[in-house]
């Protein structure tokens, strides 16, 4: 593949040696040898090879050092693959299959709390940890929906979505030179917020179809250095929802190697036809050692709230804590009293998402068949992913930096989820959670594929 792939936030360490030009082409262990972060050993910027040409620079010109780091941990990283595919979708007018952002607001008790408390005020700083009701009903949620007991105050901590949860935990709990093992493909912010902490991210890969984990090759992917498991489930891109066997999996390998478990749990209450999250912190010997993460965001369809959340054991909470406090310190009150109002509420919204998503689920599944991709069903989630080589394009970012144009629907590679971008091969991701009629018009502009546009040069 010729592409740079610029925009993916997994940062490409030096030298990385790509292995395997598909998900099913990975290596049979899963871990990958190649890891990437931030090295205590990276040269001096000084003798960077780009500063050569400036000392040659005319006599009597001061040679100047660049203002930007060659070797900042995120040198090689554009903007995300979502802000790229989303822009690029706008400028056709797309509709657009590509960031996970419902097109319909939740709630609208929540925003109307939310609107009461920006107009009653106090419009100023929250406390640090977040809204002591907030940080109730989130233990309280905790309690209800999984049987967990997290202290209001010690356990959990409020942040600016999920994203920050991340951000923080990773920041919180790795030290340079750590290693921070995920399943791939994995969210795009684990790889950058691994390497600003100088971690190195160490995926397992996960294979199409059944997108599974290999236990074995968790278990080898552990060395003396390994801190942390960033595990995400239900899973963004696959939807795949852990099962028994592969939490059981998980929760020994952490157990055994003595591994702080840090669980990105964002789809928690969005499964389907059955499947039930279970998160990693309700088995046994692993509450201890987990930090696990939300957000109102995808729970109540409102992604551009960005309140989420941490809970856990208060001395993993206080490392996410001393973290969190440097990077926003808190996050914005009156959001936070919306989120008040909508755990309050109980179960009935969240089941309406889930229940509008699932059958949007449906609708773009028939779509996806019906255009000609060989679609699963997600157990879960925002998204499908398919194989779009039918189409006649062996990249998927390629595809998806020609459909807009092409055919007016905007959708984003798998490769951005993967350390290797080419791992990806031509799988894409469509995301379900927008309007009946929008999927519709997007199945009438996706069927123009079956008459080869994308066949030309590629
Ligand atoms: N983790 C995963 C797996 C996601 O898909 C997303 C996108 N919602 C996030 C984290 C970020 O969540 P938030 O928008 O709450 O920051
Ligand atoms: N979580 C969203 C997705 O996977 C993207 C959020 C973002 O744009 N950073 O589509």
């Amino acid at each position: 593949m010729s592409n740079a792939h610029s925009s993916s936030a997994h940062p490409s360490p030096e030298g990385a040696s790509p292995e395997g030009a598909s998900p099913e082409g990975a290596s049979p262990e899963g871990a990958t040898p190649e890891a990437i972060g931030a090295s205590s050993t990276d040269t001096p910027e000084r003798t960077a090879p780009g500063n050569s040409a400036l000392s040659t620079s005319a006599p009597g010109t001061k040679a100047r050092r660049p203002l930007l780091s060659t070797h900042h941990p995120l040198a090689d990283v554009g903007t995300t693959i979502f802000a790229e595919m989303g822009a690029l979708a706008t400028a056709h007018g797309a509709i657009n299959l590509g960031q996970g952002a419902p097109d319909a607001d939740g709630p609208i008790e929540m925003i109307e709390a939310a609107a009461a408390a920006l107009r009653s005020g106090p419009n100023q700083y929250a406390p640090a940890t977040g809204i002591p009701e907030l940080r109730q009903a989130i233990a309280h949620h905790q309690r209800h929906y999984y049987d967990l007991e997290v202290d209001p105050d010690a356990g959990v901590l409020v942040t600016v979505g999920c994203t920050e949860g991340i951000a923080a935990s990773v920041l919180g709990i790795c030290a340079p030179g750590d290693e921070v093992i995920v399943l791939e493909p994995s969210y795009d912010s684990y790889g950058a917020v691994a390497a600003l902490a100088g971690a190195r991210l160490v995926p397992v890969t996960l294979r199409p179809p059944k997108w599974r984990l290999d236990g074995d090759a968790l278990e080898a992917a552990v060395t003396d250095r390994t801190r942390a498991l960033l595990i995400n489930s239900p899973h963004n891109p696959t939807g795949r929802v852990l099962d028994d066997e592969e939490r059981n999996a998980i929760a020994k390998v952490a157990i055994d190697a003595d591994l702080v478990v840090i669980t990105d749990e964002v789809y928690e209450h969005l499964c389907f036809d059955g499947h039930r999250h279970v998160p990693l912190a309700t088995m046994p010997g692993m509450f201890e050692r987990t930090i696990t993460l939300s957000s109102a965001g995808k729970t109540f369809a409102l992604t551009g709230w960005k309140v989420g959340w941490a809970s856990g054991p208060p001395e993993l909470i206080k490392a996410v804590r001393r973290t969190q406090q440097f990077l926003t310190y808190t996050s914005p009150g009156a959001l936070q009293r919306g989120v008040v109002a909508g755990l309050a509420m109980g179960e009935a919204p969240i089941d309406a998402v889930r229940a509008g998503l699932d059958q949007q689920r449906g609708l773009l599944l028939d779509v996806l068949a019906g255009v000609g991709f060989d679609v699963t069903p997600p157990e879960a989630g925002y998204f499908i992913t398919a194989d779009a080589s039918w189409t006649g394009v062996a990249d998927g970012r390629d595809f998806c930096l020609r459909l807009p144009e092409a055919v007016g629907v905007g959708a984003i590679p798998l490769g951005a989820f993967y350390v290797d971008p080419d791992r990806g091969g031509a799988m894409v991701r469509f995301a379900f959670c927008k309007q009946p009629d929008q999927i519709a018009e997007a199945g009438r502009r996706l069927s123009a594929l079956t008459q080869g546009p994308l066949r030309s040069s590629s």
